[in-house]
């Protein structure tokens, strides 16, 4: 079966990337019957945090591929392309070959809109930088002809976003936990001061308020990955809610597009 075309394509690194980062965006585009499919570089096979009973290490690429597909069939994504990459060596892979693979894909699905991590990695993880750079390099790729001849003719997607934390964001976070009196001493570190963007870097907002609940179902199949015990338990559901209404994305291409409709991937 021909795969639906004309809709939204993310390229990230890890399975989880898409639920912290973009499920709310994921949701609107899925709710609405706009096709949107995940490109994820690698099984995540160093990720070791939460520990299912029984569970050897040796089973984690085959636990975090399982749970992809659940928070995939929670945010209705309509296909998943799941890469080996060594996860905390995507940097190192073949960077010529990650491009190019991203590249076909967009030969074939022809997303009008691309989304993925931004120059700053989200915080820094190498991974995430690696997928910046592979995902930016395909997109100035997509419209050369000579590229990816077995997908026919070339096709350019409009635009390029990348993912944005804000930092008003953490400090938000930062009081609504330390009202619940949690401890926030690691927001004093060097490499969290230096997280996300301010404000005014953000071109496009996307209030995702309808869809925590299914947002939250992406983050939960994640098992391996968050404490159950972490932080953010210690808040109440209706904080929770209101801190993840809202997902922030950068327009990294066209470069001068002039204004942009603030809350729309295409408008
Ligand atoms: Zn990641």
């Amino acid at each position: 079966m021909e795969e639906p075309k004309g809709g939204l394509l993310l390229v990230l690194a890890h399975p989880d990337d898409e639920s912290m980062g973009a499920a709310g965006l994921i949701l609107r585009h899925t709710r609405n019957a706009i096709p949107t499919y995940l490109i994820c570089a690698t099984y995540g096979e160093a990720g070791w945090q939460g520990k299912p009973r029984g569970a050897k290490k040796e089973d984690l690429p085959e636990i975090r591929a399982k749970e992809l597909e659940e928070a995939a069939a929670a945010l209705a994504l309509s296909g998943v392309e799941l890469w080996d990459y060594p996860d905390g060596g995507v940097a190192s892979a073949d960077h010529p070959e990650i491009t190019h693979r991203i590249g076909e894909h967009i030969a074939r699905l022809q997303p009008r809109a691309v989304v993925g991590w931004g120059p700053d990695g989200g915080y820094g993880h190498p991974d995430h930088l690696a997928a910046y750079r592979h995902v930016t390099a395909a997109f100035d790729a997509a419209s050369d002809p000579l590229q990816f001849p077995d997908e026919g003719p070339p096709w350019q997607p409009s635009r390029l976003f990348y993912t944005a934390m804000l930092r008003s964001f953490f400090r938000k976070m930062r009081e609504t936990l330390q009202a619940a009196g949690v401890d926030t001493s690691d927001f004093d570190r060097p490499e969290m001061q230096r997280l996300g963007y301010e404000d005014a870097d953000v071109t496009t907002t996307i209030d995702v308020s309808d869809y925590t609940d299914a947002k939250q179902a992406g983050f939960s199949a994640h098992r391996t990955q968050f404490a159950a015990d972490g932080p953010f338990s210690r808040l109440d559901a209706e904080t929770q809610r209101t801190m993840f209404a809202y997902e922030h994305y950068i327009l990294a291409r066209p470069v001068d597009a002039g204004p942009v409709a603030a809350d729309d991937l295409f408008g």
